[in-house]
């Protein structure tokens, strides 16, 4: 198995609505497609893990990756995994806001961090997601 992390911008407006539609076809086709991971949306950015078969994952973020929805994809993590930690759920779901950041990570949504060190920010960017895991 493998887990992907990445983070995008929405290059148009996403609604409660138009993010509740995303869900309901992202969580058909995970299920089917055996993938499991979480999605976090803050102010027009998105931090996603994709964890399962290796086929299944590429298969699925090359969709996601030509989506015209969002742009500027940038995988933080790409590596392979013995279990999964977001087992519970096909796609779980978060809106969060600037105020319930947790402390002590480097922004992921704003990208301020030197691309350089995107290798070292996969483990960062799972802590980061398990973080909302128990609230989700
Ligand atoms: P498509 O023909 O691409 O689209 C099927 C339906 O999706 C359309 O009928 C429409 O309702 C909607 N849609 C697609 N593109 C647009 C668009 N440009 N504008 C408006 N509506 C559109 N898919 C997954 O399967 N699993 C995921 O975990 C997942 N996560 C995503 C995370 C993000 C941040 C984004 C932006 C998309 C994600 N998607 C995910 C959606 C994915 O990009 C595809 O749209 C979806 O998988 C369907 O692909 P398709 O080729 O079968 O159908």
């Amino acid at each position: 198995m493998i887990r992907l992390v990445y983070v995008s911008a929405a290059t148009v407006p996403f609604t409660d609505a138009t993010l509740a539609q995303l869900l309901l076809i992202s969580r058909e086709n995970n299920t089917r497609a055996g993938i499991t991971g979480m999605l976090l949306y803050r102010d027009g950015d998105f931090l996603q893990v994709l964890e399962g078969e290796e086929h299944a994952v590429r298969e699925t973020f090359r969709r996601i990756a030509r989506d015209s929805r969002h742009a500027r994809t940038l995988v933080l993590d790409d590596s392979a995994i013995s279990e999964r930690e977001f087992s519970d759920w096909s796609m779980g779901f978060r809106r969060v806001s600037r105020e319930e950041m947790p402390q002590g990570f480097v922004d992921f949504f704003d990208r301020r961090f030197d691309p350089e060190t995107v290798a070292q920010r996969g483990g960062e960017a799972i802590t980061f997601l398990r973080s909302f895991r128990a609230i989700a």
